[in-house]
């Protein structure tokens, strides 16, 4: 059997691996890719569509399905096994990401229309989302189902609603898939399930080299900048990314108004965004994927205590910026874009209001530079002065950090080979140092690398990557800067015939 790294290779985002039988082809999710390997999405497909025979999709996050829409339109038919919030989440995000695609197309097309230059192409639109929906068949957790010689079951990632890991057995081979993993100690879903055996485990490796902060010192900072809004009667603007993040955090207000802050009830408080509303109702529709009083508080009578309004329309949004007294959540969470820029636009330049951060802000992003201490800020065209008092609360993340990531692999057998992906290099080395301390042999493959899997008895070891053959080099570099094809083609071409020459 063969397993080839399609993606969320010695980087975090566009995670695919393809598992080849004699007889047929699986997918583990196809993702996209995201921040500066973007256009990458754009590349022709490292494989045929219509020869891949089903796809196990992990979980919803779009860098693990946001290229599915790309297979069908490339003419991929086979079934997606998924659990079903998985499902009705993956669904929402596509719609929200054609969207997003068209409102980005619009703006581009309008340029490049004055520059004589023909329209942007989509990635996928709706008859692509709609066709790759009728795809999808549910698989709960724990139930163990066949497709050809392969037999698999998902079981709980404790990362989002529905997210799983997989475990897969085909030609006695087991392999298990980690997916995304979350903390030990969930808060929403329930913990990473335990797994005893595996030949491979291709485990993810996003923070293999950080350790996240203490939940009590997460939690006293974020009720110490609440208190603070309180004390002046201040905004709160919270950016947040709409699944899972913003559930959590409605979750933290419910426990801090119940537990230690009645006058948080004094607060208006706001989720202002349609598509962060939509996605709460599938965590209400979905208890049997909650921790049991979380699917209690999603259902209702919890909910309605906190008195969280849910905003939908533009009108409603734009109202809220008369208000000086108010807590604000809305995406994105990076402020990228999203109803977050008009909240910060109105919001950011008084020194009494306060700006909390709850997720990762990457480089580039307005986020960041709010984060790195930029002074003034250009939000939709306009200077805007950063005078809020900013916070940076980053201990309420949905992943696992590095003790987490090895106090799951440690259930393993001592032969367990563990193949390291999902993670920028220096966290993948950083995992796989410690993997090797606690006895395990690990690697880290490399994007479009290709490891035969062997039963534990004709196990022989996987080659590192450095060991690609030449020309897998050559096609790598020219994925990764596909501006210098020509230029490799032309040097190649050149040494080649100089070479030849030489032999003549
Ligand atoms: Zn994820
Ligand atoms: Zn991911």
């Amino acid at each position: 059997m063969e397993l080839t790294f399609l993606g969320a290779a010695q980087e975090v985002t566009g995670s695919s691996y393809l598992l080849e039988s004699d007889n047929a082809k699986l997918l583990i999710d196809f993702g996209m890719f995201q921040g500066k390997e973007e256009d990458w999405n754009y590349q022709p497909l490292d494989i045929k569509a219509k020869e891949v025979n089903a796809l196990l999709l992990t979980h919803a996050h779009l860098d693990h399905s946001g290229r599915i829409p790309v297979l069908v339109k490339n003419g991929f038919r086979g079934p997606i096994f998924a659990t079903p919030p998985t499902i009705e989440l993956t669904k929402l995000l596509w719609e929200d990401t054609v969207k997003l695609m068209k409102e980005e197309k619009e703006r581009l097309d309008r340029k490049r229309r004055r520059q004589d230059k023909p329209p942007v192409e989509l990635l996928f639109d709706e008859d692509d989302i709609n066709e790759a929906s009728k795809l999808f068949v549910p698989l709960p957790w724990n139930q163990t189902e066949r497709f050809k010689e392969f037999q698999f079951t998902f079981r709980p990632s404790g990362h989002i609603l529905g997210a799983s890991s997989i475990e897969v057995n085909a030609e006695n081979i087991k392999l298990v898939f980690s997916g995304d993993l979350g903390p030990q100690d969930t808060v929403l879903e329930p913990p990473p399930y335990i797994f005893e055996y595996a030949d491979y485990v291709v485990i993810e490796s996003t923070y293999g080299d950080r350790q996240h902060k203490d939940i009590r010192e997460t939690r006293a900072e974020f009720k110490n900048a609440l208190s603070a809004a309180i004390r002046d009667r201040s905004k709160v603007l919270i950016p947040t990314f709409v699944v899972d993040r913003a559930q959590r955090i409605i979750y933290e207000l419910y426990l801090l108004l119940t537990q230690e802050m009645p006058e948080l009830a004094t607060m208006p408080m706001f989720f202002d965004s349609p598509l962060g509303n939509k996605i709460t109702a599938v965590y209400s529709s979905y208890p049997e994927y909650l921790l049991p009083h979380l699917a209690e508080f999603f259902q209702g009578m919890d909910q309605e205590k906190l008195g969280i309004q849910y905003i939908d329309t533009p009108e409603q949004s734009k109202k809220l910026n008369n208000l000086d007294h108010a807590l604000i959540m809305a995406g994105s969470g990076m402020c990228t874009g999203g109803r977050i820029l008009h909240h910060l636009k109105h919001g950011l330049w008084n020194p009494k209001n306060h700006l909390i951060f709850v997720g990762y802000q990457a480089a580039g992003t307005l986020g960041r530079s709010i984060v790195d201490g930029a002074r003034n800020v250009k939000i939709m065209g306009e200077d805007i002065a950063v005078r809020a008092q900013i916070h940076t609360i980053n201990g309420f993340s949905s992943h696992a950090d590095a003790k987490d990531l090895l106090s799951w692999a440690k259930n393993f057998q001592p032969d367990t080979t563990f193949l390291i992906t999902h993670g920028e290099p220096r966290p993948a080395k950083s995992l796989a140092v410690s993997l090797g301390n606690m006895g395990y042999h690990s690697v880290i493959p490399a994007r479009r690398q290709s490891v035969t899997l062997r039963p534990r008895k004709e196990r022989i070891a996987i080659p590192p990557p450095e060991a690609y053959t030449i020309g897998q080099k050559i096609d790598n570099f020219v994925a990764k800067y596909p501006h210098k094809r020509k230029l490799v083609e032309r040097v190649l071409t050149a040494l080649l015939e100089s070479l030849e020459d030489s032999e003549a």
